[in-house]
């Protein structure tokens, strides 16, 4: 088994990772031989974390159209072959040989035991494992890493949910936060006991259970108010392959500094400062087959600095707050969709969706469709918008249908509520 050495590993100890990691890749990385040669790089003169950064930024567009490039083994080890969500664009491919699968397994058996799982516990993972979605394999590697049981009952289908959690007990759940509120609904439906049920505590992907000022999300206190059980934040990509946890605080996500080096770009380039905002940056450590060497993730989130109260030595990471592409500049405020969505989840409306266009004048502007089965009036929903906003957004009422239509495209692996038809 590889010693991937261990998340309290000094700053020397990670610049060491770095820097074979850099080796690595002007060794075998096509894309990487070819970025270093074009700028006169010399890894052997690279000594410190301000050389480090002289090094471009690889975009997502680059990993997309020169995909194989980026491949750095023999494509005959390569064993899981998965993509992107693909939420901005096209899904990327991505590959993992024997050595990434081990590294994948380590990664989430070191999230899992910062949300405090550990092998005597059940977990039921209620997202996909296939749908060539590399999160869902990650968990399941990493429990088993962990020792912990495991029942893997795939997204949806609340019915068998409740069916597994009576039969197998499990104390933790994988989830997507808002699939929690389903399955409450449906608890509530068919006279289950939820609240007594064996299910203390759940891992939590795709929605931001915190605000831009680490308090809880309306999402979060919403689904707490309903079921008194603890949620763990989780963030991470395919890119990343790397995931960063909420400890028991809840403020904020711990980093793994012996898988990932982590960056936060502000908008003049510079580091952003303890509280600032700005774009994540990543250089995956300790990966073969695509090594990424400061990948922009396009993730807008706060960098902390500060010590955790948990003791953990890692830095944590703030919610992402928003896509960089997706930011939104309405009569001169600046905003992202995930604003409007926390201000939706706070009216408690779940059946909408967020257009966003330009108009005749080469402005953003924004038009959130509701479903005519709202109960509250599009005027108020503006009303109450505005005041937490502080812009006036057009609402506009369509058919249930037609928002399923939107919301649930064919083959998307999750639902998508911010249409960017800006450049169309
Ligand atoms: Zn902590």
């Amino acid at each position: 088994m590889k010693d991937f050495l261990s998340p309290e590993i000094s700053h020397q100890e990670q610049w060491k990772l770095i820097k074979r990691h850099l080796d690595y890749a002007s060794q075998n990385s096509p894309f990487y031989k070819q970025i270093f040669k074009e700028n006169a790089i010399d890894i052997s003169a690279i000594k410190n974390e301000a050389d480090f950064r002289r090094i471009p930024m690889t975009t997502k567009e680059e990993l997309q159209q020169q995909n194989l490039d980026f491949l750095a083994v023999d494509y005959t080890e390569i064993i899981d072959h998965v993509t992107t969500s693909g939420t901005l664009g096209n899904p990327v491919n991505f590959m993992l040989n024997e050595a990434d699968l081990e590294r994948l397994a380590y990664n989430e058996y070191e999230s899992f035991k910062i949300a405090g799982i550990t092998k005597n516990d059940v977990v039921q993972i209620t997202t996909t494992l296939d749908r060539r979605f590399m999160a869902g394999m990650a968990y399941f590697l990493g429990l088993r890493k962990l020792g912990a049981g495991i029942v893997r009952t795939g997204s949806g289908l609340p019915g068998l949910q409740w069916d597994s959690i009576k039969r197998f007990k499990p104390k933790f759940l994988v989830a997507v936060p808002s699939f929690l509120l389903k399955l409450i609904d449906y608890a509530k439906q068919h006279n289950i006991d939820y609240k007594n049920s064996s299910v203390r505590g759940v891992i939590c992907i795709g929605e931001s259970l915190l605000n831009e000022k680490l308090e809880d999300s309306a999402l979060r206190k919403k689904i707490q108010e309903l079921w008194n059980i603890e949620l763990f934040s989780t963030y991470a990509s395919t890119e990343m392959a790397t995931a960063f946890t909420e400890c028991e605080f809840h403020k904020g996500n711990h980093i793994l500094p012996n898988l990932i080096y982590t960056e936060i770009i502000d908008e003049s380039g510079k580091q952003a400062k303890n509280g600032e905002i700005g774009e994540l940056v990543v250089t995956p450590l300790q990966v073969k087959s695509m090594p990424l060497i400061r990948y922009a993730t396009g993730d807008m989130l706060m960098n902390i600095e500060n010590n955790c109260i948990c003791g953990r030595k890692s830095k944590r990471i703030g919610p992402v707050i928003g896509r960089k592409k997706q930011m939104l500049k309405i009569k001169g405020t600046s905003l992202y969709p995930q604003h409007i969505q926390e201000g939706m989840n706070a009216l408690d409306i779940s059946e909408y969706i967020i257009e966003a266009k330009k108009d005749d004048f080469g402005n953003d502007s924004v038009c959130i469709k509701i479903s005519e089965e709202v109960l509250i009036k599009p005027a108020q929903i503006q009303e109450i918008l505005r005041e937490k906003l502080q812009i006036k957004l057009e609402i506009q009422q369509i058919s249930a249908s037609l928002l399923l239509q939107k919301k649930f495209p064919k083959e998307s692996r999750k639902p998508i509520i911010f249409h960017d038809l800006r450049s169309i």
